[in-house]
């Protein structure tokens, strides 16, 4: 058996979002070093703040300040920091109910002595970012801290309840957006089926697998038949040649994708190889793009430089396949 191929993927793009009013002010807040929570009409404040009860539904706008300070309420410990969490040090996450809120606030708790020095109801405080933004990671992490110890005039409601600045969240300049980077790393393996089909395309062969059932020839093969719901792994090669059972016109140029950088307008079609029950996707090339048609045979380009994937598929100049040939295959 062929070595069952595996690959690093990346997705990766800027999620933009703009703020409402409540966001907005939590977040100039946190820039300016204020944490603000919003009160529900029962008298709950809810940190981070939101702007529809959550019991109620009711819109909520009524912003109160709390502590830099509070109760760690559950923890759970990160042997492996990722990239792009908020310490590269291993740490825990904890809840954090803040003096003054009545909802826990998901963050970062520093802690050297490892895990076995974190536990529920330990007090905490937040450690400032030097440069902030009007962010979440404005809050570099939590840090233990001892009551007793004076912490400033930002630390000054240890415990004894917030000290409420009606106002005070009323910044200039306020954060009216953010982005936020989203990026998935993984490891895509393509399964048996599939890397058999990989490594056949490297030579310059397209292989399938026919279904031991319906008798039906899958390409590229999944490894099991959709309809029988049965295992295949009879390989069977396919085309090179085909015919194209139906098409678009693509008129908008893919600009983020290097090969994909083709002159619009172009035809992308679906092209049942021969001997393929199954029609797969391709560029076709080599002919003007108001002259493709459902019907037409095709064979593949392969790329300069070695296998791994036709580049497009271009006439073969043979009459046009009988509709009856390809119907069940639209
Ligand atoms: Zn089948």
């Amino acid at each position: 058996m062929p070595d069952v191929l595996k690959a690093p993927l990346v997705v990766e793009f800027p999620f933009t979002r703009s703020l409402g009013p409540v966001q907005s002010a939590f977040l100039t807040g946190l820039r300016e070093q204020v944490v603000l929570g919003v009160r529900t009409r029962d008298g709950r404040t809810l940190v981070p703040p939101v702007e529809y009860d959550p019991v109620t539904s009711e819109e909520l706008g009524e912003l109160v300040e709390v502590a830099p300070t509070g109760t760690v309420t559950t923890w759970a410990w990160n042997h492996e920091p990722r990239r792009a969490q908020p310490l590269a040090t291993p740490f825990a996450w904890v809840l954090v109910r803040l003096d003054g809120a009545d909802t826990g606030l998901l963050h970062a708790l520093d802690v050297p002595g490892g895990p076995g020095s974190v536990h529920t109801g330990m007090r905490v405080r937040i450690r400032w970012a030097a440069e902030r933004s009007g962010a979440i990671t404005d809050i570099a992490c939590f840090e233990p801290y001892d009551p007793a110890e004076p912490t400033g005039p930002k630390g000054s409601h240890d415990g004894a309840g917030p000290e409420l600045r009606p106002g005070a969240h009323r910044f200039g300049n306020p954060v009216t957006g953010i982005v936020a980077p989203a990026r998935l790393d993984y490891t895509y393996s393509p399964g048996r089926a599939q890397s058999a089909y990989l490594h056949a395309l490297a030579g310059r062969r397209v292989v399938g697998e026919r279904c031991p059932s319906c008798r039906k020839v899958y390409v590229p093969p999944r490894g099991a038949c959709p309809t029988c719901g049965v295992a295949t792994s009879e390989r069977v090669e396919v085309g090179p040649r085909g015919t194209v059972t139906t098409y678009c016109v693509v008129n908008i140029k893919a600009t983020h994708t290097a090969n994909l950088d083709i002159e619009v307008p172009y035809v992308y079609a679906h092209i049942a190889l021969d001997g393929a029950d199954l029609a797969l996707h391709g560029r076709i090339g080599g002919i003007p793009y108001d002259q493709v048609r459902m019907g037409l045979r095709v064979e593949p380009v392969w790329p300069r430089d070695g296998g791994g994937h036709p580049d497009h598929y271009r006439p073969t100049g043979e009459p046009d396949a009988d509709y009856e040939t390809y119907k069940e295959l639209l």
